[in-house]
């Protein structure tokens, strides 16, 4: 499906700071009714959604929120980045593994706001995997539009 959502002449921007703790090493949250809640008090309708992680060491994904799903994604994480390694990082802190999924799975996401609703799918939830916890995190929701 294709279409046009018009020309925007009043385009502003909006940003949000949501503070969260962790309660767990690693753990993973579901942050998608705040994010919602956001886009719904930013008052803007059409236009991008950026939600970001200002952290090196959390992950933030959009799926499922089921108790086996969230334990796999930690687990199988971990085959890819296991906690334990030969890791320069950990001479200095012993974090290298929960940076290394933070790099490579990614800390932030862009999304179509249309008529008031986030564009994503039935089961793309907005989590974040703490893997470096518990402490006390951010997550940053950034609105351009009108
Ligand atoms: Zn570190």
């Amino acid at each position: 499906m294709k279409r046009d959502v018009g020309r925007r002449k009043n385009m502003r921007t909006w940003y949000k700071e949501i503070t969260f703790s962790t309660s767990r090493q690693r753990e993973v949250i579901d942050l998608t009714g705040e994010v919602v809640s956001a886009v719904r008090e930013s008052g803007i309708k059409n236009g991008i959604l950026v939600v970001q992680l200002p952290h090196a060491t959390a992950t933030l994904v959009m799926n499922e929120n089921e108790s086996g799903l969230k334990r796999d994604l930690i687990e199988q994480l971990d085959r890819i980045v296991p906690v334990r390694g030969d890791y320069e990082h950990d001479r200095i802190d012993d974090n290298a593994h929960a940076h290394m999924k933070s790099a490579f799975v990614g800390s932030s996401v862009a999304l179509p706001v249309i008529n008031g609703s986030i564009i994503r799918g039935t089961w793309q939830n907005f989590l974040v995997l703490e893997e470096d916890g518990p402490r006390t995190r951010r997550m940053v929701v950034f609105l351009l539009g009108e």
